[in-house]
C-alpha cells in the first residue's frame, strides 16, 4: 500500500497537512520553499512539505512556552490519561503508520509494524510513569528543620530525531517529556517526516492541549537546531543522531548551559567466545547486524570470533546471511530493504573496498544491487583486522566484518578501543567469564547471549562519545525533571 492510500484510509491526507494545529504554520516571511519526500525503494515522490526555518521554529517555541505552565500544572493523572489515549490510537492505527514508515524509510513492513508497536510501548510506559514522579525527604540535622526534594518539569524541550527509527525515536523522546510536564517542539529528519506527522495527528486526537506538542518540517536541521539551542525559552535539547551533530548541538547549548540528552552514534562489538552456543550466536549476530539493514545505532558493527570457533561460526553465519532476501519493504518475505540514500551506499562501498585492499575477503555479498534504488547485498567479510575502516567507523549498512581473536584480554582491549560506548554484545557460557567481560566492556548497554535488547522498561543510552542521558525506564523520565530542594526552618 502506498502512502496516500494509507493516509486516506484513516488519517485523511488533507487533514494531516492542512488542519493540524500542532504542525507549525509557515510564517509571513516564509519564502514558499518546499521539500520533497521520496520512497528510497522506488524513487516515487511521496509528499511535498513546506520547508520551514528559523521564524517557524521561533513560533513553535513561543506556542510551547505559552502552553508550558498549564501543561505542567495539569494533574499527573490527566497527563497520563492523554498519553494513554495516544498509545491506544497508535496501536489502533498500526497498519497505517507502518505503511507510511515503510514508504518513506524503506524497512520491511513487518519491521515497520514492530517499530510502531515499540514506539507505542514507550508512550504506554510513560503514561504509567507520569503518575510516579516521587519526591524525597531527608532526616534534618536539627529538630526545627524539615528537608525535602520535589521534582518539576525542566520546561520546554526541543527535540530532533533521525530517519532510521522515525516512529520510535519520536515516542522515546517526547513521551517522557510530556509525562514529566514539558511542552515539546519536534523536528523530524528531512527524509522521514511523514510518520512523525501522522503520529502528531493522533496526538491531537488524543487531546494534548494546543501548544503542548509542536512539529516543524524542515529540509535542513541546522537553522532549526540553532534556534532551539539559542532561544532561552527552550530549557532542554534532546537529540538522536550522529555524534558529529550531537557535538555541535552541545556546543550551541553551552552559552546558556542548556540541558542536553544525546543519543549518538555507536561502533558495537559483537564477541563470540569459544564456550558460546554457536547456533544461538549466529542467530543473535543476524539480528544484531541485519535488523533495519544494519542502519541501527546498536548494530553489531564488528564481529569478533575466538580462534577455536572462528571457522565454524563463519560458515554457519554465511549460510544464514545468504538466506536473507533483499527487496522492497512492501514485498512479502523481504528481510532487508533499501539503504536510505546514495550517500549511505557510497560509505558502505568505501568500507568494503578498504577492507579488500587491506587483505579482507568477501564470503558473501559485497555489491550494490542494480542501478535503481539503493539496495546492497547482505555481506560477510573475513580476514578483517581491527584497524580497517569497517571496524573503526560506524558502517550503517548490511556489512558483517568478522575479526579473529585469541584471548579475552585482547578482545576486550580492541572492543573498548573506540570513541563510542553505546552497545556491545557477547556470547559465552562460563559464568566467571560472563561477569568479567560484562564489567570490562566500556558501553552503556551490553547484550549477553542476545542480539536484541531495546525495551521501554530498560535505560537505553551510551557512554563516551555515544551520548548523555537515557531513554526508557524510570531513568528516562528523570532526564526531563529538575530536582528542587526545599528547606523548611523554624518548625
Ligand atoms: P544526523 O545527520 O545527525 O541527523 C539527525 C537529525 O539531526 C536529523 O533530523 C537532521 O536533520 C538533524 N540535523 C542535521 N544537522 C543538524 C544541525 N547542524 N543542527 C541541528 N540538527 C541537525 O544523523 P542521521 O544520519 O539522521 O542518523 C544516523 C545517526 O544517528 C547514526 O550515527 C546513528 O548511530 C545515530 N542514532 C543513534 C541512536 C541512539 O539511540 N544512540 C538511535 C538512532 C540513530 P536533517 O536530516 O533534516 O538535516
Amino acid at each position: 500500500m502506498g502512502l496516500t492510500a494509507a493516509l486516506n484510509k484513516h488519517l485523511r491526507a488533507g487533514e494531516l497537512f492542512a488542519a493540524l494545529e500542532s504542525v507549525t504554520r509557515p510564517s509571513a516571511k516564509w519564502t514558499g520553499a518546499t521539500f520533497d519526500v521520496f520512497n528510497p525503494s522506488t524513487g516515487e515522490l511521496l509528499a511535498t512539505l513546506p520547508d520551514m526555518g528559523t521564524d517557524e521554529a521561533h513560533a513553535a517555541i513561543d506556542a510551547a512556552a505559552a502552553a508550558q505552565s498549564l501543561w505542567a500544572a495539569k494533574p499527573a493523572k490527566d497527563r497520563s490519561a492523554i498519553l494513554r489515549r495516544w498509545h491506544d490510537l497508535i496501536v489502533e492505527h498500526v497498519d497505517d503508520l507502518a505503511a507510511i514508515l515503510t514508504a518513506e524509510m524503506g524497512k520491511p513492513l513487518a519491521e515497520a509494524k514492530g517499530e510502531v508497536l515499540h514506539a507505542a510501548s514507550y508512550v504506554e510506559w510513560y503514561a504509567e510513569e507520569a503518575k510516579r514522579v516521587y519526591g524525597e525527604t531527608f532526616p534534618a540535622p536539627a529538630n526545627d528543620r524539615r528537608m525535602l526534594v520535589i521534582k518539576q518539569p525542566v520546561g520546554v524541550v526541543g527535540t530532533i530525531t533521525p530517519w532510521n527509527f522515525p516512529a520510535s525515536m519520536v515516542a522515546r523522546k517526547i513521551s517522557p517529556a510530556l509525562a514529566a510536564g514539558c511542552a515539546v517542539v519536534l523536528k523530524p529528519a528531512e527524509q522521514t517526516p511523514l510518520v512523525a506527522g501522522a503520529m502528531f495527528v493522533l496526538a491531537e486526537k488524543a487531546g494534548f492541549p494546543k501548544g503542548v506538542v509542536n512539529l516543524i518540517y524542515a529540509a535542513e536541521g541546522a537553522p532549526i537546531g540553532r534556534e532551539l539551542c539559542s532561544n532561552p525559552k527552550v530549557r532542554k535539547i534532546s537529540f538522536t543522531g550522529s555524534t558529529e551533530v550531537g557535538r555541535l548541538l552541545m556546543r550551541q547549548c553551552s552559552d546558556q548551559i542548556k540541558k542536553v540528552s544525546l543519543e549518538l552514534g555507536g561502533n558495537a562489538p559483537f564477541i563470540v567466545f569459544d564456550d558460546a552456543d554457536i547456533d544461538e550466536a549466529v542467530e543473535g549476530a543476524v539480528q544484531a547486524k541485519f535488523r533495519n539493514a544494519g542502519q541501527t545505532c546498536v548494530s553489531a558493527n564488528r564481529i569478533y570470533v575466538q580462534s577455536a570457533v572462528h571457522d565454524a561460526f563463519a560458515e554457519k553465519f554465511v549460510t544464514r546471511v545468504r538466506e536473507l532476501t533483499v527487496g522492497d519493504g512492501f514485498s512479502a518475505g523481504v528481510a532487508i530493504g533499501p539503504m536510505i540514500d546514495s550517500h549511505a551506499i557510497e560509505k558502505i562501498e568505501a568500507h568494503v573496498a578498504d577492507a579488500l585492499a587491506k587483505g579482507g575477503e568477501v564470503r558473501c555479498g559485497g555489491r550494490r544491487i542494480g542501478t535503481n534504488g539503493t539496495f546492497f547485498e547482505p555481506t560477510v567479510l573475513t580476514g578483517i583486522s581491527h584497524v580497517m575502516r569497517v571496524a573503526q567507523e560506524e558502517t550503517f549498512g548490511p556489512i558483517a566484518p568478522i575479526i579473529r581473536f585469541e584471548t579475552t584480554e585482547q578482545v576486550v582491549a580492541e572492543a573498548n578501543d573506540t570513541i563510542y560506548g553505546l552497545a556491545a554484545y557477547f556470547y559465552a557460557e562460563n559464568l566467571k567469564r560472563v561477569w568479567h567481560v560484562a564489567e570490562a566492556l566500556e558501553y552503556g548497554m551490553v547484550g549477553i547471549n542476545t542480539g536484541r535488547m531495546s525495551s521501554e522498561a530498560a535505560p537505553f543510552g551510551g557512554i563516551k562519545q555515544s551520548g548523555i542521558g537515557r531513554e526508557g525506564s524510570r531513568h528516562g523520565l528523570e532526564d526531563y525533571l529538575e530536582m528542587k530542594y526545599l528547606c523548611m526552618g523554624n518548625i
